[in-house]
Formats: C-alpha cells, sequence, structure tokens
C-alpha cells in the first residue's frame, strides 16, 4: 500500500482525486493522510467524498475513513465495473470533478459505461462542464476511447442542482498525443451565461471583454437559461485553434462586479494569446493523467501551475513513466511523457 502525503506541493482536492483515479487503474492501493492539508476548511468536503463513493463504487474497493471532515483514508481498489452509473454530489459540489475522478478507469475498461452525474456543473475552482466537453474530452477521444458528455440541465453554486450524461466506449489502450503547436486560430467566441439573472449582467460582461479583446460582433454572444436552478452567471471565452479548443471562464458572484468577472476570463485568455502555447494551465494539468496512462505524449503549456508539478510528482509515485519539464518563464514550458 502507498503512502500519500495529502499535504504535498499544492496540497488540495486533487492530489486525494489522482490518487483514486491513479490507484483504480493500476490497481495499487493507497493511504493518504493529511487531506486537504493547505485548505482553510481540511480534510473531505462533500465533493470530494462523492469522488471516494464514485470510485469505491466502480470497483468495489474496500475503503476507510470515508466521512465528511476526515483527514485520513484508506483505499484498496477491485476490479473495475464498467456499466450504468448514477453520481449525486448532493449539494452544488462540482460534478465534472468527480467525473474526473473516475474516467480514467474507464477509459479502458472492458465494456461500455453511462453516467449521469448530479450536482454543480459551473463551479468556481473547477472545470465548468464546457471546458470538459470542448477542451478536455475531444483530447482524450484522440487517445483512441470515445467519451460523450451531453448537459440536461446547468447547476450553479450555490444552488446546484444541474444534471449530465457520459457515455465511455473504451479502448483496449490509450495512444499519446502531441500538442506542441496551436496552429492557426479557427473560431473565437464570447458568451455571457445567466441563469434566473437579469441579462443586463451579461451584457454588461461582454462590454467588457470587447474593450480588451476588440474581436468582431459576430463573436459575442448573450445566453439566457431558464431552466436552471437558483441564479447563475458565466462568462466564457474559447479560443478554438487547429489542435485544440481552450475555454476560459469568470464565474459570477453575489456583490462581484460583472466586469471584474469579465476581466478575470479576458486575463486568462490574452495570456493564453500572447504565449502561444496550446495548452492553457488547467488543461495542463488535466491532461497528464491520461497521458500517463498512455505512458507517452508531449504538450507545450502557457505556465506550469503548482497543481501540475503536484500532479507529475504524484504520478510518479503509481507509473513507471518518465515525465520531463522544461519551464521557459514568461514563454511557457514543455511537458514530455515516455
Ligand atoms: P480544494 O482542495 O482546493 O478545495 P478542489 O478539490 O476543489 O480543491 P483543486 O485541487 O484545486 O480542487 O483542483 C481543481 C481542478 O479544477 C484542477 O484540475 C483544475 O485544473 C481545475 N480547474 C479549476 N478552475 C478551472 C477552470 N476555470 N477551467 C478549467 N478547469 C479548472
Amino acid at each position: 500500500m502507498l503512502n500519500i502525503d495529502g499535504s504535498q506541493g499544492e496540497g488540495g482536492g486533487q492530489v486525494l482525486r489522482s490518487a483514486l483515479s491513479l490507484s483504480m487503474v493500476t490497481g495499487q492501493g493507497f493511504r493518504i493522510a493529511r487531506i486537504r492539508a493547505g485548505r482553510k476548511k481540511p480534510g473531505l468536503m462533500r465533493q470530494h467524498l462523492t469522488a471516494v463513493g464514485a470510485a469505491t463504487a466502480l470497483c468495489g474497493a474496500t475503503v476507510s475513513g470515508d466521512a465528511i471532515g476526515s483527514t485520513e483514508l484508506t483505499f484498496s481498489p477491485g476490479k473495475v465495473e464498467a456499466g450504468e452509473h448514477t453520481f449525486s454530489v448532493g449539494t452544488a459540489g462540482s460534478t465534472t470533478l468527480v467525473l474526473q475522478t473516475v474516467l480514467p478507469a474507464l477509459l479502458t475498461a472492458g465494456a461500455p459505461s453511462r453516467l449521469t452525474l448530479e450536482g454543480g456543473t459551473h463551479n468556481p475552482f473547477a472545470p465548468p462542464f464546457d471546458f470538459l466537453a470542448k477542451t478536455f474530452l475531444p483530447l482524450v477521444n484522440r487517445m483512441g476511447p470515445r467519451v460523450e458528455a451531453t448537459l440536461e440541465r446547468a447547476g450553479f453554486y450555490p444552488a446546484g442542482g444541474g444534471r449530465f450524461t457520459v457515455e465511455v466506449t473504451p479502448a483496449a489502450q490509450l495512444s499519446g498525443i502531441e500538442l506542441l503547436e496551436r496552429g492557426e486560430i479557427m473560431r473565437r467566441s464570447v458568451r455571457g451565461i445567466v441563469s434566473n439573472l437579469p441579462r443586463g449582467i451579461a451584457e454588461r460582461e461582454l462590454k467588457a471583454v470587447r474593450k480588451k479583446l476588440s474581436w468582431p460582433d459576430e463573436c459575442f454572444e448573450v445566453v439566457e437559461l431558464r431552466d436552471g436552478h437558483g441564479p447563475g452567471n458565466v462568462v466564457m471565452i474559447e479560443i478554438e485553434s487547429e489542435q485544440v479548443c481552450e475555454v476560459f471562464t469568470g464565474f459570477g458572484e453575489v456583490n462581484r462586479p460583472a466586469e471584474a468577472v469579465a476581466n478575470h476570463a479576458t486575463q486568462q485568455a490574452q495570456r493564453y494569446l500572447r504565449c502561444g502555447a496550446p495548452v492553457g494551465e488547467y488543461l495542463a494539468d488535466q491532461l497528464l493523467l491520461p497521458l500517463a496512462l498512455a505512458g507517452a505524449g508531449a504538450f507545450e503549456t502557457v505556465r506550469l501551475s503548482r497543481h501540475t508539478r503536484t500532479h507529475i510528482d504524484l504520478i510518479g509515485r503509481f507509473c513507471d513513466v518518465s515525465i520531463q519539464t522544461d519551464d521557459h518563464g514568461r514563454d511557457g514550458a514543455t511537458v514530455r511523457l515516455g
């Protein structure tokens, strides 16, 4: 059984989630202590506990320490059972992070799966559904499996109530990909999305993005959702190039001016455009795991975040794959696996 220090590096929920994913795929059990020691409220929160429950259900694992607030957990995986599963976070906690935990094991499982995920679909500090569907999954699909996600209803923090389904057709083995150049930019768009909130919020966000990005009119769109629970707002900037479609998000919050929400997304997009690398900061840390399972691949990213560095260390504990990084400072970084 591997001993993992949950406070290592970035010291957040990702250390736990990735350990679960890697454990399910490799069959290697682990014991993790000091879970989320780097956070204000350490230990397992509802979202992390749902990820543990989902991983346990999928592979019939033996677990101890799986309770809210727990800072230690042991996990001994069994055989991965593909098929139909529903995972409910029960609050507005992020469903995409629950998917992130269980998906790797299903990509090479012996049979297809259909997952239903219920809870938050557009949460701050987590991949919004659009990032999952447009950025991450198309790259996973290039590695061999077929994964399709369908949003049934958006769920924003704090009301939650979102729902999406994921169909997974596995591949026998994942193949590595290389994302070293961005290529031509084929499409750009900015969407201001409001759910049960005035349209004017999204209009102000688009105006603020437009001031900085000066893209043509047809790139900007207000989307008013009618079927969501509770209020919600995001602004999303999409940049689709030959290699990848990146999605940069600003999350609306009570007492946060629309312009500040817009600027947060705009700054990420501007940095991405300036740097020229195809892989943004968030995609970098998420891409590592499937590439490690493929045993090969390379990408150029805007920067090596603490999440990415922590993830590289953790992967090294479970997998026999070499991960080399070459940091070019403000010009980004190269990550090579194999
Ligand atoms: P915490 O312990 O910090 O409360 P957590 O479990 O919610 O943690 P992190 O460990 O910080 O989360 O991991 C967040 C994950 O969400 C990372 O994989 C990161 O790449 C991803 N992520 C965060 N924000 C975005 C975003 N705007 N777009 C895409 N992915 C994102």
